[in-house]
């Protein structure tokens, strides 16, 4: 197992966030992590890397265990973490952005590689690789983030909700970059409120309800179940 979240609990304040969160996450697959506002899905993202602290569980990277380590420490491992909203320098050209994104890969050839293959695979950042990132539209702005952390050649990336706020469009545009993301062998954690493009595009689903896990399985088995479906996927 790649990603390993055990017994995860999570407080903010006097309020606890998760309760007892358990998730698994196999190399090579797409997981999502559905819910309502507020169930949690964000929170269990931060804990991951280290952006919240946990007040007790366990979190296993590739067989070490990862809670209690800095964010620094876990984005050397090779996990990415792709923020709600988008977080690009905005002055800063598409190039400048995804050269950030590889800061820490000290191979020359390696990050001149991953660009090409980027540019290859997400043509409109190519042909936009001057324009300052301000002025890209919503979607492409979106696909020039995730393309950023694909510079780092992560093993992990976490997604937070990189529907939010695009058209059906660019919505499907965003499927097929994570269709294509992990055809290129990156395992993916999305969190998503667009219930269909997380079900087109995962393996596997994790449902949250107020910090615990309501239902989980292989996406085609809880499709079959009506209560599922009705109670926790809106369909
Ligand atoms: P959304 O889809 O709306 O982003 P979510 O499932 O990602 O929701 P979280 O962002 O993880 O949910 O938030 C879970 C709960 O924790 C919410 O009730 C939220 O108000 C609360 N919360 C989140 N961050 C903090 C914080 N820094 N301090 C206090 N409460 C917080």
């Amino acid at each position: 197992m790649l990603l390993e979240v055990k017994d995860l609990w999570v407080r903010y304040g006097g309020a606890e966030v998760l309760k007892g969160v358990s998730l698994e996450v196999e190399e090579g697959s797409v997981v999502s992590l559905l819910g309502a506002n507020g169930a949690g899905k964000s929170t269990t993202l931060r804990a991951i890397t280290g952006l919240v602290v946990p007040s007790s569980g366990e979190i296993w990277f590739d067989g070490e265990r990862i809670d209690g380590e800095s964010p620094a420490r876990i984005v050397s491992r090779g996990i990415r973490h792709v923020l709600e909203g988008r977080g690009l320098f905005p002055y800063m050209s598409v190039l400048e952005n995804l050269k950030v994104g590889a800061y820490l890969v000290k191979d020359k050839a390696q990050v001149q590689r991953a660009l090409e293959d980027i540019f290859t695979h997400f043509p409109v950042l190519k042909e936009r690789r001057n324009q300052q990132a301000r002025t890209l539209s919503g979607g492409e702005q979106q696909m020039l983030t995730i393309a950023r952390a694909l510079m780092g050649c992560p093993r992990l990336l976490l997604l937070d909700e990189p529907s939010l706020g695009l058209s059906p469009m660019m919505v499907r545009e965003i499927g097929k970059m994570i269709r294509n993301v992990h055809e290129r062998g990156v395992t993916v954690l999305l969190v998503e409120q667009n219930t269909r493009l997380a079900l087109d595009v995962a393996d596997t689903c994790y449902v949250l309800e107020t910090g615990s896990v309501a239902a989980c399985g292989l996406t085609r088995e809880l499709m079959k179940s009506d209560l599922v479906r009705r109670a926790y996927l809106g369909l």
